[in-house]
This record gives C-alpha cells, structure tokens and sequence, in this order.
C-alpha cells in the first residue's frame, strides 16, 4: 500500500490523485496530501521514531513522500535551546529557543521544505527546480538541487540582502532578480510553472514542501520528551509553517505518541511593515487584506500570503494571538537574543523574540508554562539589519600602553 492515498481540498473536501497540484480546481482553496493512516499508524511508534536518523528524516513515515529521501538527507533536528537568561527577562520559568538558524546545510528552515519538495520532485520524475523566494527559500534550493543535480531556476525580488544573494549564487543556479516585490514575483512565477513544465518548489509542489515544516513541529515535541508545548510563537510569511507546527503535534497526538495532549496555543509573529495575518486575527476578521510590504524583515515580506486563511484558522482555532512589530523593536529583539542567549538571528527571528516580549507583557503567558520560540534563520545573511546598531570595535595599537588607554575610556569600562 502506498503511503500517500491522494490530494484532499481543505476548504471543500474535494480529492484528487497524487500530482504536482496545489490549489482545488472547485474553490481555488489550497490542497493537502492525504496519508494513509491505517499504514502509517501501524509502523509509527516513539522507539521507531528513536532509532531512526538525527535528522528530519526520523520522522520519513509521516512525511510525504513514497521512497526514501533522495535530497537533503542531513537536515533537520537541530537543537531545541532551554532560554533561561531570556525567559527571566520575560518572567518566564520554561522558555525554549527551537533553533533552525543552524538548520543544515543553509541555515533556515526552509531546509526542510526543500528536502521534502525534491524528494517528491524527483519521485515525479523532474529533472528541473524552481522557486519564488524572499531569500531564505532561495538558498535551501540552490544548494539542494546541487546537491541533487537537478537543473534550477530561482527568482527573487531585485533589492533583497547581500548574504541571500549571494548565499543562492555561490551554488551555481540561475538567479533571477525580478524588478517587483516577492507578491509580483510570485505572480509571474505561478505563469511560468504551468508554461515551463518546472517544479516549482513553493507553488505546484506546495502541499509537498508544506508539509517538510511538520517536522519543525515533530522535533519540538520529541525533544520536550514527547509533550507538545503551551505556547508556540511563529514568524509568517506565507503562512505555512505556523499551521504545519500545528498539524505536527496533532499527529503525534493522534498516534497516541504524547503525554497530555495538545495544548498548544500557536501565535503568528509578523512586522508591521507586513502584517496581513496579525492584522487580520487581532481585528478578528474573516478574511485578510493584502498590503503592500514595507520593512526590513524581507523574508516574512509577503503582503498576499498563499496559506492566509489557513494561518488565521490555525491561530484562532488554537485559541492564540498574533502580534506585530515596527523595525526598530524587530532589531532590538534581534539584539535581545544575541546578548542574553548567544544565538544570532535574522530579521524573521528578531520578529519573534519583539513579538513574544509583547505577549509576555500582555499576560498571555502562565510563568510555568512551557513557551517555544521559532527561531527560523540565521543573523549573518542579514547583516544590514543590525550593521548600523552596534557599534564599532575599539582600535588600538598592539603593545599595552594603547590596551590600558583604550580600557580607561569610559565605552570599554561601561562594556566590562
Ligand atoms: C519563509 C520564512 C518564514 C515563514 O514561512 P511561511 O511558512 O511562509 O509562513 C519564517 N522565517 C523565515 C526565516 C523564513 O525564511
Ligand atoms: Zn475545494
């Protein structure tokens, strides 16, 4: 019996054959892979789950894809960081940082819906890959496909950050900067797939690559000691891996794999110069409203995200809560991680952190609740963000005199 029995509408329920499709051809609502639960449920138990792989791949029976993986076999299961220095700041007891900014091989999680996408792209016989991207996605397909030795095509919005550019380029891939934002890009690219016969790895592979973003969600769990958290905050942009976390836990549950259940509450964590998806849950509303994007998150910088609707459902159906930062309080959290953890993130990350500090100060959260950041990629790709924020190194010359001048002035003494 194969593992994966189809494609089912989530708005709709309409189902179709397993195929490099995304959205129901009756309500445009976005489609799902199907997996066989009779199959799986009897092969997965927490020892199967244990022996396998450090890696996403531990969890291959609940990822969809028929064989095993072909590409990206070493991402995933990075560590899930206890936050003690932080979560006193924040007056919380069980703070955990889930730490993909050292996600391998490019340093998001993006790895993991990419690892999941050309698996799948390979299973359907593609030869050639593709994207749109704010930057992070564009890494983890480059890399991967040379890896794979697949042949890839990759646009980006013209004005994205140096470390993204050239982080796509360094593999060898056919770049693409397109002189329009992310939703224009990804416009013109949803045209392309269908004329180019590609996989475009976020558009008609989207239900596959989604579902990569489970394992996010599976490894939190594992690594609490098989319980899902009280509280997880997300960084979106698309807004698939807010709800994929949350289907994560959901499956684990049903598979009768965790203590206590699910009672996880997920918040979306986005910038203000972008906020489609908080705006929406905090004003309550049915429906989001596109914006055009303004802020230095770039890569949560999408004002008409595909999974909109799935991401606000997530949030209230869990009952959560969003909220939104300016870029200044985005830097200081980039900051506020850094010194009080060690850990250097992007702009999404710095998002989360400014964000959780506002729903701790909102009183959303109980002091021994168990609270998970989603730390989703790496501070050195964005380096303009903090450039001009930190200060500068203190030059002396190399003999001691110039050492103890430079520490008796006051900015040395202040930092000792
Ligand atoms: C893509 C991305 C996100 C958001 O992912 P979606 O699933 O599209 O909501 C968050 N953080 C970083 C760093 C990303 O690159
Ligand atoms: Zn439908």
């Amino acid at each position: 019996m194969p593992k994966t029995l189809g494609m089912k509408c989530r708005e709709c329920g309409e189902e179709y054959p397993l195929a490099p499709i995304h959205v129901c051809e009756l309500c445009f609502g976005p489609l799902e892979v199907m997996l066989n639960w009779e199959e799986v449920s009897k092969k997965v138990s927490r020892k199967s789950i244990e022996a396998g792989p450090p890696s996403m791949w531990r969890y291959h029976d609940l990822i969809p894809v028929e064989g095993p993986p072909t590409v990206g076999l070493n991402v995933g299961f990075t560590p899930l960081v206890k936050a003690t220095n932080l979560g006193k700041l924040l007056g919380l007891n069980n703070l955990y940082i889930k730490n993909d900014a050292v996600n391998h091989p490019t340093l998001s999680f993006k790895d993991r819906v990419v690892a999941t996408a050309l698996t799948k792209a390979r299973e359907f016989g593609y030869d050639t890959v593709a994207c749109a991207s704010t930057g992070n996605l564009a890494n983890s397909v480059a890399a991967h496909a040379a890896e794979g030795g697949f042949k890839s095509y990759i646009f980006i919005p013209f004005d994205l950050e140096q470390g993204k550019i050239l982080g796509t380029l360094v593999y060898g891939t056919n770049l693409i900067s397109v002189n329009g934002n992310y939703d224009e890009v990804n416009r013109m690219c949803a045209e392309a797939g269908g004329k180019y016969g590609w996989a475009f790895v976020n558009i008609n592979l989207r239900p596959f690559y989604g579902d990569g973003s489970k394992t996010f969600g599976y490894e939190i769990a594992e690594q609490l000691g098989w319980r899902a958290p009280h509280h997880v905050v997300v960084p979106c942009a698309g807004g698939s891996l807010v709800s994929k976390i949350y289907k994560g836990f959901n499956e684990l549950d049903r598979l009768g794999l965790l203590d206590g259940g699910v009672p996880t509450k997920m918040y979306a964590a986005q910038a203000l110069g972008c906020s489609p998806i908080t705006t929406a849950i905090k004003n309550k509303a049915e429906i989001f409203k596109p914006q055009k994007p303004n802020t230095i998150a770039r890569s949560i910088a999408i004002g008409n995200p595909a999974d909109g609707h799935v991401a606000i459902d997530t949030v209230r159906k869990s009952g959560g809560w969003a909220e939104d930062v300016t870029d200044e309080e985005l830097i200081d959290g980039i900051k506020l991680l850094a010194s009080t953890e060690g850990i250097f993130t992007e702009t999404a990350g710095g998002v989360t952190v400014a964000v959780a500090r506002k729903l701790a100060a909102q009183g959303r959260f109980e002091k021994d609740e168990i609270v998970v950041l989603a730390i989703t990629g790496n501070g050195l790709k964005t380096q303009e963000a903090v450039a001009e924020h930190l200060g500068k190194p203190v030059l002396i010359q190399p003999n001691l005199t110039s050492l103890e001048q430079a520490l008796n002035t006051e900015r040395l003494l202040q930092s000792v």
